[in-house]
């Protein structure tokens, strides 16, 4: 598998044009303010020290703040930092983070020009009636058209999601997934929106006119847009918030914030492959039954932690049904992070499965 190390330069509400009902990007990255120039070298420097061999690939992003919004002076001056890296080859690319509304082509012709591969747009819905309630300040029209000019340019196109603001339905999140495989995205990200200290959602919350949505749900509701990302080839790159130490302690309000929601998600996945196989409506292996001999399951090494999840919460469950339950890595089983084959015997059953 190809790794890929991403450095990462916050640059907290940096040229937006307000603040959206969700977001407080300092407390949220855990950051004071906008980093200069020597400390984003710092940055980078540091992270690059920390390489592993093991690591093919290596990019700058700069995330946290409407980039394109700058003035064309100002991001050149923050792509040459970054650019520096690259001409001396320690860095493959740079990408950029940035709203649906500030993408022109102008000014993609300069990300182009300046060593950006990658342009994540913050789109967070593709319902206009959440785009409204959240303040968002442009349509799902918005994005078609930015995400468009962006493939056009030859950029790379990332497409963040965030489900349960204001008006929004599983639906409709469903749908905001089947739109970023129709737009023909590389990447993604999903966010579940958290109240957060110093935010319209968190007055709204405090009002009685908000309500996050619960952890199960979230994990539910991403499980199912996980598998429609999957299947549109688009590579999820993140599930759920960096843990930040502000975000654990007084800074978040309410909402499914987890550090390893992720896990979770993917853990719920197995979870679901196993009631399938092992809780049968009918058959042998039918309702209200212990059963005594072990039951082996077989997976490659990258899967075992999903499978097993966070906490051993899967081990646990299967060990209700059975009386000994034994995890074994096996890396001919090919799997990269939640893909693959997996297998599994109990008595004399044996079987191996395709799990996407
Ligand atoms: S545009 Fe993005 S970074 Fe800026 S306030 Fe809105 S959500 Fe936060």
């Amino acid at each position: 598998m190809k790794k890929k190390m991403i450095i990462p330069i916050f640059l907290p509400e940096l040229a937006c044009p307000g603040r959206c009902v969700f977001c407080n990007q300092f407390l949220i990255s855990g950051q004071k303010g906008v980093p200069d120039e020597s400390e984003i070298g710092r940055i980078i420097e540091r992270n690059l020290s920390t390489r592993s061999a093991g690591i093919r690939q290596v990019e700058i992003a700069f995330y946290g703040g409407s980039f394109t919004l700058l003035s064309l002076q100002e991001q050149q001056r923050l792509l040459a930092i970054a650019g520096f890296y690259v001409k001396s080859g320690n860095v493959d690319g740079i990408r950029i983070s940035t709203r649906p509304d500030a993408i022109t082509v102008e000014n993609l012709q300069l990300l182009s020009a300046n060593h950006v591969s990658q342009v994540e747009l913050g789109a967070q819905s593709f319902d206009d009636e959440v785009l409204r309630a959240s303040g968002r300040g442009y349509n799902s029209d918005a994005i078609e058209v930015a995400a468009q000019k962006i493939r056009e340019a030859g950029l790379e196109l990332g497409i963040q999601l965030m489900i349960g603001l204001p008006a929004d339905t599983l639906s409709k999140a469903l749908d905001g997934a089947r739109r970023v495989v129709g737009l023909g995205a590389h990447t993604s990200r999903i966010y579940p929106a958290l109240v957060v200290e110093d935010t319209a959602l968190a007055r709204m919350w405090r009002a009685g006119e908000f309500q996050p949505l619960s952890i199960n749900a979230a994990v539910s509701w991403i499980r199912k847009m996980r598998d429609i990302l999957y299947q549109g080839r688009v590579k999820i790159l993140r599930i759920g918030l960096h843990p930040s130490l502000d975000l654990q302690s007084s800074a978040l309000l309410a909402g499914p914030y987890h550090p390893g929601l992720r896990q979770l998600v993917e853990a719920a996945r197995w979870r679901a492959q196993f009631l399938r196989f092992f809780y049968p409506k009918s058959g042998v292996l039918g309702k209200n039954r212990v059963y005594g001999e072990p039951l082996t399951i077989q997976a490659h090494p990258d899967m075992m932690g999903f499978l097993v999840g966070p906490g051993g919460i899967n081990k646990k469950f299967l060990s209700r049904r059975f009386r000994k339950v034994v995890f074994m890595q096996d890396d001919r089983l090919i799997g990269e992070e939640n893909t693959g084959r997996w297998r599994y015997s109990y008595g004399q059953v044996e079987e191996e499965i395709l799990f996407f």
